[in-house]
C-alpha cells in the first residue's frame, strides 16, 4: 500500500521536473535580452526558441513516461484499469492462458483416445469414417473436413473422396454407391509433396492437408478448412495437431480395409454369416447393458430357384449382387448387412425400434421391386419378402432367438403372398411353428 502511494507521488512530479530546464532556458533568454550588452537579440531569440522546443518535447515525453510507468505498474501486478478498459490482472491472465492450454490439451487427447477406440472396435469403413470426421471436425471447429483414399490405376495414382464433413453434415461414400464430388486441394498438395501442407487461404480461412499413413503405407490424405476466428492456430501447431489425428485415422481405416477382406462375401460384398454371429452377439450384449433398441431385418428373394432355373446360375449371381448393392445403398452407415444364406440377407439395426426397422424394410422392398434387374441379356422383375424383429430380452435369449423371431415373420410374408414386410406390428408369429417340430426355417419356407 505504502509503496504504491510513493509511486503515485513520483509519477505526479515527473512532468514538472522535466519541465524545469525549458522554463529555465526561457528565463535565461528573457534575462539576456533585458540585460544590456549580454548577448544581443539573435542569441536571446535562439536560446528562447531552443529552450521552448526542448521543453515541449520533454513535456510530451514526461506525460508519455507517466503512461508507460502506469502500464508497467499495472503489469507488475496492480491490475485494475488501463486506458479506460478494464483488464484482468496479469496473474489471472497467465492463469487463464494456462487453463486454456491445458483444456486444449485435454480435448486433443480425448479426441485421439476416441479415434483410437474407433480404430480398435469398429470394422465398418463407412462408420469409421463418419465417426472420425465427427471427432476431427469437433476438435478443430472445422468448417470442412474431407478424407481421400489413394487408388492406384494402371498409369496414375488418384485420390478418391470417401468422406466429407461440411458444417455438421457428414457424407460417406458407400461401397458401390454414388461417388462424392469433392476435389482434393491441400490433400493433393500433401499427397504429392509427401508432407503436411498448411495454407493461409483467404484472409478468413486456414486450409491444411496431411497424409494418412499406416504401417509405412500412404493410404490417402485428409484435408481441413478452418475459419480463422480471433485466435487462429499457429500453422505449425495446426500441422502437428493434424498429423497426430491423421495417424489414428489411418489406423482406424486400415483395419476395416484389412478386416473386410476376411469377413466380406465375395459375390455380394456383404458381411459373412460368421461375422453376423459375432456382431449380433456384441450388439445384443450392448442392448442388454444400455437398453437402446436393436432391430433385425431378414430379406429373402422370392422364387429365386426359378430365377436360376429359367435364366441360369450366372444371371442368378448377378441378381444377388445387385440385391446386395441396393441393400447397401439403402441402409444407414451404422446398419450392417450380412449374407446370411444363399439368397438371404440380414440387416442389424442398432438404436432402431421396430417401427423404424419396418419402414426401412419397406424401403428395401420397394427398392427391389421397383427397378428390373439387368442380367446382360434380359431385364428380370424380382421381389423379396421381409421379416422384422426388435430384440426383446424377455422373449429372446440370444442371437438364435432373435433371428428365429424375424424368420417367423418372414415365413408369414411368404405365406401371405410374398413381396411384403411382416413383423409384430401387423400380427403375431405362429407359436405352433416351433423349429424342432417343423424343421429348419428354410425347410418351412420351402414347404
Ligand atoms: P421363396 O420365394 O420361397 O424364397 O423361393 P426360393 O426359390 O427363393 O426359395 P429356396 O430357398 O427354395 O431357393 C433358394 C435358391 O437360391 C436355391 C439355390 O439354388 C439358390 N442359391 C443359393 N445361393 C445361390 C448363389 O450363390 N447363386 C445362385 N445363382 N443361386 C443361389
Ligand atoms: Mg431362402
Ligand atoms: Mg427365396
Amino acid at each position: 500500500m505504502k509503496r504504491s502511494v510513493i509511486h503515485k507521488r513520483r509519477q505526479d512530479l515527473t512532468p514538472w521536473l522535466l519541465a524545469l530546464p525549458p522554463v529555465a532556458a526561457v528565463g535565461l533568454g528573457a534575462y539576456l535580452s533585458w540585460a544590456p550588452g549580454a548577448g544581443g537579440p539573435l542569441a536571446t531569440a535562439l536560446a528562447a526558441s531552443l529552450g521552448s522546443a526542448a521543453g515541449l518535447s520533454a513535456l510530451a515525453f514526461a506525460f508519455d513516461a507517466v503512461r508507460i510507468r502506469r502500464a508497467f505498474a499495472h503489469l507488475r501486478g496492480g491490475g485494475g484499469r488501463l486506458g479506460g478498459v478494464p483488464l484482468p490482472a496479469p496473474a489471472d491472465l497467465r492463469q487463464g492462458e494456462t487453463v486454456l492450454r491445458l483444456q486444449r490439451q485435454v480435448e486433443r487427447l480425448s479426441a485421439i483416445r476416441d479415434l483410437a477406440l474407433i480404430a480398435n472396435d469398429d470394422v465398418c469403413l463407412e462408420r469409421v469414417l463418419e465417426r472420425a470426421l465427427t471427432v476431427i471436425g469437433d476438435l478443430l471447429s472445422a468448417r470442412e473436413v474431407a478424407v481421400f483414399l489413394r487408388q492406384d490405376g494402371p498409369e496414375e495414382v488418384e485420390l478418391v473422396p470417401v468422406a466429407q464433413r461440411l458444417g455438421e453434415r457428414i457424407r460417406v461414400r458407400k461401397e458401390g454407391g454414388k461417388p462424392l464430388h469433392v476435389t482434393p486441394r491441400e490433400a493433393e498438395a500433401a499427397f504429392f509433396a509427401r508432407r503436411t501442407v498448411v495454407e493461409g487461404g483467404g484472409r478468413s480461412t486456414l486450409r491444411a492437408g496431411t497424409l494418412l499413413v499406416a504401417d509405412g503405407e500412404v493410404m490417402g490424405a485428409l484435408e481441413v478448412r478452418l475459419e480463422r476466428g480471433p485466435y487462429p492456430p499457429e500453422p505449425r501447431e495446426l500441422a502437428r495437431e493434424l498429423e497426430a489425428l491423421a495417424k489414428h485415422v489411418a489406423l482406424a481405416i486400415r483395419k476395416p480395409t484389412l478386416y473386410d477382406r476376411a469377413v466380406v462375401d465375395g459375390l455380394t460384398r456383404l458381411y459373412t454369416k460368421r461375422h453376423f454371429l459375432e456382431q449380433a452377439g456384441q450388439l445384443i450384449a450392448q442392448r442388454r447393458r444400455l437398453g437402446t433398441p436393436l432391430s433385425l431385418v431378414i430379406l429373402d428373394v422370392d422364387h429365386f430357384k426359378q430365377v436360376n432355373d429359367v435364366h441360369g446360375h450366372v444371371a442368378g449371381d448377378m441378381v444377388l449382387a445387385e440385391v446386395a448393392r441396393r441393400v447397401r445403398e439403402t441402409v444407414r452407415a451404422y446398419d450392417q448387412a450380412f449374407r446370411y444364406g444363399g439368397e438371404e440377407v440380414v440387416i442389424l439395426l442398432p438404436n432402431t425400434g421396430l417401427a423404424d426397422a419396418v419402414s426401412l424394410a419397406e424401403r428395401l422392398r420397394e427398392g427391389v421391386r421397383s427397378t428390373p434387374f439387368d442380367t446382360g441379356e434380359k431385364q428380370i422383375d424380382i421381389t423379396a419378402s421381409f421379416g422384422v424383429a426388435e430384440f426383446d430380452p424377455s422373449a429372446m435369449s440370444d442371437t438364435e432367438g432373435f433371428v428365429e423371431h424375424a424368420d417367423r415373420h418372414l415365413y408369414r410374408a411368404k405365406r401371405g403372398g410374398r413381396d411384403q414386410v411382416r413383423s409384430d406390428l401387423d400380427g403375431e408369429v405362429e407359436v405352433e411353428e416351433e423349429p424342432e417340430e417343423s424343421g429348419s426355417s428354410a425347410e418351412r419356407r420351402a414347404a
